[in-house]
């Protein structure tokens, strides 16, 4: 865990005060188009371009396997590419976007989980929203 972390901040563009958050491999293209994209009501959305690339990055980036505690199931990008032992990844804001819409591209925000800890996840999450 410690060294997934060490790998994680050099790679990170953030700009704290707009929320803005850069994929680190874009081109220089990408980067423009991502801007003026995201100025937009897309970004309130919660899930838009950004996130699906800023999704696939965090996956490769730390090692393909769920962050769960205890867990480490390797998990793979594609629903497609699913099977039983590889799950499909899922990328949870650890707070919310409805709590923290400014964290939604935050990496330190996201957590990478398999398939099942994310249905965990979100049905505990459920349970509690309803108490
Ligand atoms: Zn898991």
């Amino acid at each position: 865990m410690a060294r997934l972390h060490t790998l994680r901040s050099p790679l990170s563009i953030l700009d704290t005060r707009t929320g803005k958050a850069l994929a680190p491999v874009a081109s220089e293209q990408d980067r423009k188009r991502r801007f003026d994209e995201t100025r937009g009501s897309a970004r309130q959305r919660g899930y838009d371009r950004d996130w699906e690339k800023l999704r696939d990055t965090v996956v490769i980036e730390r090692g393909c396997r769920c962050e769960a505690a205890g867990c480490g199931t390797v998990v793979v990008l594609r629903k497609r590419e699913a099977t039983a032992l590889t799950p499909v990844a899922h990328v949870d804001h650890i707070e919310s976007i409805a709590d923290r819409p400014d964290l939604r591209l935050e990496r330190s925000n996201l957590r990478v989980l398999c398939e099942p800890c994310h249905n965990a996840r979100t049905a505990r999450d459920q349970g509690f929203a309803r108490g």
